[in-house]
């Protein structure tokens, strides 16, 4: 489904999500980089792709270091001297009550789930520009839509998000650069077990169409057919995967 020698940098790749993406990714032919702030961990999900016979690079990054994030695009640049793809993935959502939300709190969802886009996005972009193409994926939430109590700080985030992934894709469409997002619903992952509550969860999956557990591969599906030459004909749009728990 992938350009041959696709090159993707996936981030917060080490667990949940991201780590779906890098294993379909590399599963579908591509050099992926696993860029998270949990160097060991992306290290260890980076070998299960090596031994399951793809091509994985772990990369210590905090994307709201704009240092880390340079580090890691010119070691995929040295390395294949090309980047086809950037998921745009790492993020955190830490629950806060809003009137005890510190200005800290609120500032580090900002650096971490937004910010890092600009970081990322300016780093990869040059390169794109000058081979003349490129699939930016941006990882927003379904939360967006429906709004979540003590999620005020993240929901505002991933708001923002979109806000980007609409108005960079107006800016790079001349370069034949496609920058799309995904909204996740309710996705089991390890993240998961550390922030929901399990009735929380059992009273999403009655909301959704589908009754069952929406998968870090289902984002990951949804995020490959926007890095591909399949949705070559789509920029500035957003796929919801959330089994149907929220209809547009
Ligand atoms: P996760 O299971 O918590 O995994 C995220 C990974 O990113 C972890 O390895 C984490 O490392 C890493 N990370 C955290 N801060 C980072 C930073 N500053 N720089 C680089 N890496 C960082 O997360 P997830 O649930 O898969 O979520 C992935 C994305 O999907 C997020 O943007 C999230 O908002 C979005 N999303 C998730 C769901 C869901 O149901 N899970 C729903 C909608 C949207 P540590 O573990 O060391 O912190």
């Amino acid at each position: 489904m992938l350009t041959e020698g696709h090159v993707s940098l996936v981030t917060g790749a080490a667990l949940g999500i991201g780590a779906g993406i890098a294993e379909l990714f590399a599963r579908n032919g591509a050099a992926v980089y696993l860029l998270d702030i949990d160097a060991a961990g992306a290290e260890v999900k980076a070998a299960q792709i090596r031994a399951a016979g793809g091509e994985a690079h772990a990369m210590k990054c905090d994307v709201s270091h704009r240092g880390d994030c340079a580090a890691a695009v010119e070691a995929a640049m040295k390395r294949h001297g090309r980047i086809d793809s950037l998921i745009n993935n790492a993020g955190i959502y830490p629950r806060r009550v809003f009137l005890e939300t510190s200005e800290a709190d609120w500032d580090r969802m900002q650096e971490v789930n937004v910010k890092s886009l600009m970081h990322t996005c300016q780093l990869v972009l040059p390169h794109m520009i000058a081979r003349g193409s490129g699939k930016i994926v941006n990882i927003s939430s379904v939360t967006l839509w429906i709004g979540v109590e003590k999620l005020v700080h993240y929901v505002t985030s991933k708001g923002a998000v979109l806000g980007f992934t609409r108005s960079l894709a107006r800016e790079m469409g001349r370069h034949n650069i496609h920058i799309n997002a995904v909204t996740p619903g309710a996705i089991k992952t390890e993240g998961e077990d550390i922030h929901a509550v399990p009735a929380e969860i059992a009273a999403i999956q009655a909301q959704q169409c589908l009754d069952r557990r929406i998968m870090p591969y289902d984002v990951a599906a949804a995020c490959l057919f926007l890095s591909s030459p399949l949705s070559d004909g789509m920029t500035g749009q957003t796929l919801n995967v959330d089994g149907g728990l929220y209809l547009h």
